[in-house]
């Protein structure tokens, strides 16, 4: 279990993970420069530069992880809450420069994850249509076809759509079927773009790619981030805080 000290004076998070104590146990004996023994350091380093000050344990709020970048991606931001049962707040995690360890950033406030935008596929929905149309179909089909996918999907609300289970590897990307009601309507104004044979095939390929193909809407997501004011800590910042105890102690 990691173990979360907040620094409430400075504001700073300290994440205590399973190496630290271990190598807490071992006591004197372990003076290599391990990796057990770097991060027993980090933890001395903490407690030496925040002696003093009050700390706190927080609490991981549990399946609040959220990231805004695949999840191998190195250099990404990800968030989670964390609880000291009296007040929420949202860690950000993120690395500076990829050859440096991993940061913990305290942002006072909560987080949400909203749809900002529904999409279609355009690039795929091309591609798709090339590989399987021959003879290929007009220029002028195509962009007719695109425009009025797009115009349906403008329609629709994501909170209605069902979700398709793949995972897909952008954590905020989520893709979604179009509803029956749309796919009739979708299908009634194909007929005036294709006829005839055209029109069969172009049914087919609707009736291929909903479900898990290039007809899928694709969902995008952004974090956002809401930072709680607090009156008392614009009136008095840390470092003025920190001063004055300096002076009342002297
Ligand atoms: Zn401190």
């Amino acid at each position: 279990m990691n173990q979360l000290i907040h620094c409430i004076n400075c504001s700073t998070i300290f994440l205590r993970t399973p190496f630290d104590r271990e190598s807490e146990y071992e006591g004197e004996r372990l003076n290599s420069p391990s990796e057990k023994g770097i991060e027993k350091d980090d933890f001395q380093d903490f407690l030496k530069s925040h002696r003093g000050h009050q700390l706190e344990n927080l609490k991981i709020i549990e399946d609040s992880f959220v990231s805004e970048k695949p999840y191998s991606e190195p250099m990404k931001a990800s968030y989670f809450k964390a609880t000291n049962g009296r007040e929420n707040f949202v860690i950000k995690k993120f690395r500076e420069r990829i050859d440096e360890p991993l940061k913990y950033q305290l942002i006072r406030g909560d987080y949400s994850v909203k749809c900002t935008d529904l999409q279609i596929q355009t690039d795929a929905i091309r591609k798709q249509l090339d590989r399987e149309f021959n003879p290929p179909l007009h220029e002028s089909q195509i962009i007719a076809f695109l425009q009025l996918y797009q115009h349906i999907v403008k329609t629709l609300d994501v909170n209605d759509l069902e979700r398709v289970s793949e995972e897909s590897p952008y954590p905020l990307e989520i893709y979604y079927k179009m509803d029956d009601f749309s796919l009739m309507y979708l299908l009634r104004n194909c007929r005036s773009i294709f006829k005839g044979k055209a029109y069969s095939a172009m049914e087919d390929f609707i009736q291929r790619h909903k479900d898990e193909g290039v007809l899928l809407l694709k969902g995008i997501y952004k974090i956002e981030i809401v930072e709680r004011l607090d009156s008392k800590r614009e009136v008095a910042p840390p470092i003025s805080l920190e001063k004055k105890r300096i002076l009342e102690k002297a």
